[in-house]
């Protein structure tokens, strides 16, 4: 039924609220009303219509019960907010859908946005009708007001104006209190402004009145304290309350027309300055860095030349509508005038954290336009100037990415450009690179060595470790440190992964068939950890090769972060229960707690290299006591402990001395390919 409804209203303004449930949640909106009121379908789904009324109560809207017995289609003028505050009229008709049994059990509500009628004032009346030809400023009421030490206060006495002004009679005030009649968002501030009376002679508040008419207005409160009498613990206030509503929105107006281009909606360059300053000194208290650039759309003129300045004005709405969805919310979009807009991107953990961000910008401009049988495409140039060190001042961000975005559209249209050419040149290599390693994953660049893992009390290999390497056409053959941390920050984690227990449970099937079954040891990045279907993967591949899952382990360092590692303990485990093996890697490092051990699902503790460098000739008692306690530890938890970087006979015989486990080092043999890995000793 529900998809019925959805496909008969496909390109509708709609809504489905269930009505079987409490509250009658939206359990349905359209794309359409999503667009209109800049809510999102999450924030929609489960909250009654009435949130998009926000408090602005006393309306005729949102009653969904009445919509499921009444016999015509229940028609309703109803004001709502969008998610960015501004007001829209809707005409809101409610349809009741029934059920199986015949019963409704939902409601269709269509939303159409009648703003320009009612402003345009033929709907004047139905305006007047919901809300009172209450209008003008200057006008005021009076109150007197009893302040009760206990916290009640009571209203004694209000001059008729009230009535006037807000539509309710004076005996509501008096039954009811001020507060009831005041915004909700304003509540708390009338008890603030209370409570200060019984110290303060006199004040004056700005709030919100809601009036009969469901109408918002805005008064000026000013209040004296007239007497007070410590014995019946009673302070008598007297106010006058003026509406101001006019001078308020004149006022709201004009910051509009000074920050918000009137086109899109966003900020102008002149709050950008605002912003710009804010988000500095946010990354200077964090250490953070931020971003500015500056998007200027290629031959734009061109569109407006040759179509109309319409379909330029829709075309610039449409861009920086698509330029809003690519950012955080936390960052700042704004509009230059012309073609031309800011993006300013704060909380950048690094330089290069900018990357992607630009790239999704400038992917969603290029996306064709339709508007109507035309369909256009764009490209746009980028400028960006970074702040990071906060070494420069900010204050010629907007110039420096301005200077950026010139060279830009003489040397990379359609890309970007840093307003530094270090940086320039950084990030600029940096995407070559990452692009590279894309390719050399897909192309077979990659190859596997392999490090023997011996057992040192009789010297034989029980496993080996696959290290990765990059044939890299150019540079020559290079180390995992050359090329792992860019696999992590541009998020090529899972591939590698992927790529590694493949090749690697490939060659482990083949040295099982030249029967000498060798476990293999592979490494597992913190992102690989965080983003991988681990045991997927494993048990994919294992199945493959039909491997038994005991000839593989897998390494998670102990450098991984904390939340990493304890968000990926249950994929560990996982991965456990078939009965692969798992091992700390680079383990005394992060000095891990004994709670942090215990917590992870491990079978193996691989000492960090560091630990056994420091045993030579000098070597001091501590630092025995040192590698002599790391092993108990690992012991105590029952797991099998390696020494990685054993290079001297020296090291070799302390650690047996040691009752270490396992060992692995040059002095055994260097990572070697394959076929290089000498039979079991
Ligand atoms: P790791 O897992 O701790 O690997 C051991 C590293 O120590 C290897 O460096 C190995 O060549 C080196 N090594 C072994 N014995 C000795 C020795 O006696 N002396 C010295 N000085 N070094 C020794 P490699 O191959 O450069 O790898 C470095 C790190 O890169 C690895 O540390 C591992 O964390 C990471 N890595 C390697 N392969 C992969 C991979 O396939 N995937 C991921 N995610 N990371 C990998
Ligand atoms: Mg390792
Ligand atoms: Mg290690």
């Amino acid at each position: 039924m529900l998809e019925a409804i959805r496909r008969l209203f496909e390109g509708e303004s709609y809504c489905i609220s269930d009505l079987a449930t409490v509250g009658h949640p939206v359990v349905h909106a359209s794309e359409k009303l999503v667009e209109l009121t800049g809510y999102s379908f999450e924030e929609f789904r489960g909250r009654s219509l009435g949130f998009l009324m926000r408090n602005d109560t006393d309306q005729d809207g949102g009653r969904m019960h009445d919509a499921a017995t009444a016999e015509e289609p229940f028609t309703s003028v109803v004001r709502i907010y969008r998610a960015d505050g501004s007001l829209l009229w809707t005409e809101q008709r409610h349809y009741p859908v029934h059920g199986d049994d015949g019963a409704a059990a939902h409601v269709l509500t269509l939303f159409r946005d009648v703003t320009s009628e009612v402003h345009a004032g033929g709907a004047q009346a139905m305006q007047l009708e919901l809300s009172g030809s209450l209008e003008g400023d200057g006008r005021f009421f009076s109150y007197a007001l009893l302040l009760h030490d206990d916290g009640r206060n009571e209203v004694v006495w209000a001059s008729d104006a009230w009535h006037q002004l807000t539509g309710y009679a004076v005996e509501h005030l008096r039954s009811q209190g001020l507060r009831r009649f005041i915004h909700a968002e304003d509540r708390a501030q009338l008890d603030e402004r209370l409570q200060g009376l019984r110290e303060q002679e006199r004040r004056s508040d700005q709030y919100r009145l809601v009036t009969y008419g469901g109408k918002v207005m805005w008064v000026e409160d000013f209040a004296s304290r007239r007497w007070r009498s410590d014995e019946a613990g009673i302070t008598a206030v007297y106010g006058m309350v003026k509406d101001i509503t006019n001078a308020r929105r004149e006022t709201a107006n004009l910051w509009r027309l000074a920050h918000i281009d009137p086109l899109t909606g966003l900020p102008n360059a002149h709050l950008l300055e605002d912003r710009v300053q804010q988000a500095q000194l946010h990354a200077r208290r964090n250490g953070t860095g931020i971003a500015l650039a500056i998007l200027d759309l290629d031959n734009f003129r061109f569109v407006n030349q040759t179509f109309s300045q319409r379909h330029g004005d829709r075309l610039i709405m449409e861009v920086s509508r698509r330029l809003r969805r690519t950012l955080r919310r936390t960052d700042t979009l704004a509009r230059l005038g012309g073609d031309s807009f800011a993006l300013l991107l704060g909380d950048l953990p690094t330089q290069r954290a900018v990357l992607p961000a630009l790239e999704k910008v400038l992917a969603a401009v290029r996306e064709p336009y339709a508007d109507g049988s035309l369909v256009l495409q764009l490209a746009a140039s980028v400028g960006v100037d970074v702040l990071h060190d906060g070494t420069r001042a900010a204050s010629h961000m907007l110039e420096r990415a301005t200077a950026a975005l010139v060279r830009a559209k003489e040397t990379n249209r359609g890309g970007f450009r840093f307003y530094d050419d270090e940086v320039d040149l950084a990030m600029r290599s940096r995407i070559a690179t990452e692009r590279e390693l894309k390719r050399a994953i897909a192309e077979d660049q990659l190859v596997l060595h392999y490090q023997p893992r011996v057992q040192l009390d009789d010297g034989s290999i029980n496993s080996v470790e696959a290290l990765v390497r990059w044939v890299h056409p150019v540079r020559g053959l290079l180390k995992p440190a050359d090329f792992v941390p860019l696999v992590e920050e541009s998020q090529l984690g899972p591939r590698l992964f992927e790529w590694v227990v493949e090749r690697a449970c490939r060659q482990a099937k083949r040295w099982q068939s030249q029967r000498t079954p060798r476990r293999v040891a592979v490494n597992v990045s913190p992102s690989a950890l965080a983003h991988c279907n681990l045991a997927g993967v494993v048990q994919s591949v294992l199945s493959r090769y039909d491997l038994h899952p005991g000839l593989l382990e897998l390494e998670i360092s102990e450098r991984t972060a904390h939340d990493t590692l304890a968000t990926g303990s249950p994929k560990l485990e996982e991965v456990r229960a078939m009965g692969v093996q798992v091992a700390l890697d680079d383990f005394g490092v992060a000095h891990s707690s004994l709670t942090q051990l215990r917590s992870l699902p491990l079978d193996g503790l691989k000492i960090d290299r560091s630990f056994v460098a420091k045993i030579d000739s000098r070597t001091t008692n501590q630092d025995v006591d040192l590698l002599r306690a790391i092993i108990a530890l690992g012991k105590s938890l029952r797991l099998r402990v390696t020494a990685e970087g054993i290079e001297t006979k020296e090291q070799n015989t302390l650690l047996r001395s040691l009752h270490c486990d396992d060992g692995q080092g040059f002095l055994f043999s260097q990572p070697v390919p394959a076929e290089y890995v000498i039979a079991t000793a």
